[in-house]
């Protein structure tokens, strides 16, 4: 089913009660929806969905008209999951820097979205304040959870490139959180957004526990999310869900799982459509019932809700559905 903000709060607090991790998936067109939906399903474990604001241009096509592209998205997601009865999933925004700021409102009082990230970590701390703060007012008041961010997560993710990695710091994230009453708090701990691998990266996990322990000795306790988690090990993503993280990122794990499947068939199946050299033209027909796109698409699709199901058995999200 789809979760509302209001249900999707008792997710992350079981999450964080629990200590275990929600997956919240990047996703654009219907086959990862699909894929992503189903793995959570199978898993009986609740997750999001998010849409960056790259993925709602695509989503419009050439228009790139990012609120039809909202709509396309979350109704995919609502339609598709209200078949489901094992497992809830919500649609969040994914980076909304201040300049979508009208988009986020929009995604907001016409109930497209569960949660959204205002990132306003480019601009002066006072500033992310006043913004993050605008964005929970009008979030609160439609029950639509917030998530903020101060620092940089290195690397490039969709439109937001970074070249430095701040680390968070402990006193600076518990100002922003008292002072903005957000529901979850991106930190930066050393992951990096797209193609890394887990041995390569400082992950600083005293640093979660460091800020986790802050925020509840302070009566303001949220969840933690962990970004740019895709090249992080097993054991590292388990080490930071013990130390506060409820929230954890998923995207270049799956771009990766659909571009390798899709290639794999083409490989094996390149002369449904190419003819090879050794056949003449008179003998060699194109092969409808291997490129129709059902044909590999699924291949893809399944691949992304198997990385789907694997990945909620490490967070220990598995069999964990409010629901259930
Ligand atoms: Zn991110």
């Amino acid at each position: 089913m789809f979760y509302r903000g209001d249900k999707l709060r008792e997710v992350f607090l079981k999450a964080k009660k629990d200590r275990f991790g929600i997956i919240a998936s990047n996703v654009v067109f219907d086959s990862a929806i699909r894929g992503v939906i189903q793995g959570y399903e199978a898993q009986r474990s609740d997750g999001l969905l998010q849409m960056s604001s790259g993925a709602v241009k695509f989503a419009a096509g050439d228009t790139k008209d990012i609120e039809t592209g909202a709509q396309m998205i979350s109704s995919m997601i609502k339609i598709i999951s209200s078949q489901y009865k094992n497992s809830g999933v919500g649609l969040h925004i994914d980076h909304a820097t201040p300049n979508y700021f009208d988009f986020v409102v929009y995604c907001i009082e016409n109930d497209l979205v569960s949660s959204v990230m205002i990132d306003a970590s480019k601009e002066k701390f006072e500033e992310n304040i006043r913004i993050s703060q605008e964005v929970v007012k009008i979030a609160h008041k439609h029950r639509v959870l917030v998530e903020g961010e101060i620092g940089y997560i290195k690397g490039a993710e969709d439109e937001i490139v970074s070249d430095t990695q701040l680390y968070t710091s402990p006193s600076e994230a518990l100002e922003y959180v008292k002072k903005t009453s957000i529901d979850l708090f991106a930190a930066s701990v050393g992951t990096n957004h797209g193609v890394t691998k887990g041995a390569q990266i400082t992950l600083n996990l005293d640093l979660i526990k460091e800020i986790d322990d802050l925020l509840i000795a302070n009566n303001v306790e949220t969840g933690i999310v962990l970004h740019g988690a895709s090249g992080l090990t097993a054991k590292q993503q388990i080490d930071a869900i013990r130390n506060g993280v409820v929230k954890i990122n998923k995207d270049t794990r799956y771009q990766m799982e659909f571009a390798k499947t899709t290639q794999a068939y083409w490989e094996k199946e390149k002369n449904a459509i190419v003819k090879p050299d050794n056949i003449d033209e008179a003998d060699y027909t194109i092969d409808k019932s291997r490129f129709d796109p059902r044909k590999w698409l699924i291949h893809s699709e399944k691949a992304m809700q198997a990385a789907v199901e694997e990945l909620v058995q490490i967070t220990g999200s598995a069999g964990k559905s409010i629901l259930l």
